[in-house]
């Protein structure tokens, strides 16, 4: 499953009956940029010297010295690979052929909307691309990453036009976090919402606990992507249990990125926000940035949280049930999640 990442040793390499059990785990990732899990393969034929020697971020203790550097490295690998819809369709086949390797049966994935300033095909073809590189059996959900400052030009054009797509999952505010949150935002996510849709938002990596109440207020989600500073807010945590606000948590891209209070993985309040109930889920955010596998997400919540096999089985099933999947296959997923868990007994 790694051997794209050759001659890395990774912090968690899992025992055979650990890797097989995280296998046989039917599971979701739902906060998954399809730019940040750019394949190798692809990279390789446009430039070469781009992972040979391989990158230093997939090194163990590579840590971002901030999220400009992580944007920087970002443009200048992903920029070259995603230049029209058939890369897309191409670089989906790839990314969720490997989600597919590792048992994950339902993705949401999002693409960016600056995009449109420079590739010729619009947002519906786009997410028709990613759409039509899905395994058989596999339920693919597209977003469209909005950054806070993304309203002009032709990003502008594609974010007032995208509630009339009809493939759009939703939208998904991310990028620089400290930036201001703008007029048109809220508006957006109304007027998405009013046609349909299911929008996120990024808060809680960089800015604290209020960060988060402020996207549950004003754009009005229930999802939140990392979330994971809410932790600072006791108060904050009551009330995500309470009104059942995901958090698509991603551990891994965490630790390199050092967010606040996470400067190794046995820090990281993944452990804590479980304990009191907040409904998390375990995904793997940009893979090819930080040189992780979904599995191994998974490997460091046993291995370094003291997460157990019933409780990793919790967080498979959190999943699914905040997933925007509603049919039998799903309900099988749950079924196959019960049935491992009375193994264990
Ligand atoms: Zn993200």
């Amino acid at each position: 499953m790694r051997n794209d990442y050759t001659d890395f040793i990774m912090p968690y390499q899992a025992d055979s009956e650990l890797r097989d059990f995280v296998q046989s785990l039917p599971k979701t990732e739902t906060h998954l940029h399809i730019e940040g899990a750019c394949p190798v393969e692809m990279l390789r034929r446009v430039d070469p010297s781009k992972v040979s020697p391989p990158p230093p971020f997939w090194a163990d203790d590579y840590r971002y010295d901030s999220f400009d550097t992580f944007m920087k490295m970002f443009r200048s690998y992903a920029g070259e690979v995603f230049t029209s819809a058939e890369k897309y369709y191409e670089a989906a086949q790839i990314i969720l052929g490997k989600c597919h390797e590792q048992n994950v049966r339902y993705v949401e994935t999002s693409f960016h909307s600056g995009i449109f300033e420079y590739i010729e095909d619009d947002g519906p073809t786009v997410i028709r691309a990613i759409k039509e590189g899905a395994p058989k059996g596999m339920e693919v959900r597209v977003f469209m990453g909005i950054g806070h400052d993304a309203y002009v030009g032709l990003t502008k054009e594609a974010i007032d036009d995208c509630h009339n797509w009809e493939e759009l999952a939703g939208v998904d505010l991310h990028g620089p976090e400290d930036l201001p949150i703008e007029d048109w935002t809220p508006e957006i996510w109304a007027r998405t919402r009013a046609a349909g849709k299911f929008n996120k938002a990024h808060a809680g990596e960089f800015m604290g606990s209020d960060f988060v109440e402020r996207m549950i207020d004003e754009l009005k989600v229930s999802r939140i992507e990392h979330g994971v500073r809410s932790v600072e807010d006791p108060a904050l945590v009551a009330r995500l249990v309470r009104e059942k606000v995901g958090l698509d948590v991603c551990p891994i891209s965490n630790v390199k990125l050092a967010v606040k209070g996470i400067p190794e993985m046995s820090a990281h309040p993944i452990r804590e926000l479980f304990d009191a109930g907040v409904i998390v889920t375990l995904n793997s955010d940009d893979p090819f940035f930080f040189g992780n596998t979904l599995s191994e997400e998974y490997y460091a919540l046993y291995q370094d949280l003291n997460f157990t096999k019933t409780e990793l089985l919790q967080i498979a099933r959190n999943g699914f049930n905040v997933s925007l999947w509603d049919s039998p296959e799903k309900d099988a997923c749950l079924a196959q999640l019960d049935a491992i868990e009375s193994n264990l007994k």
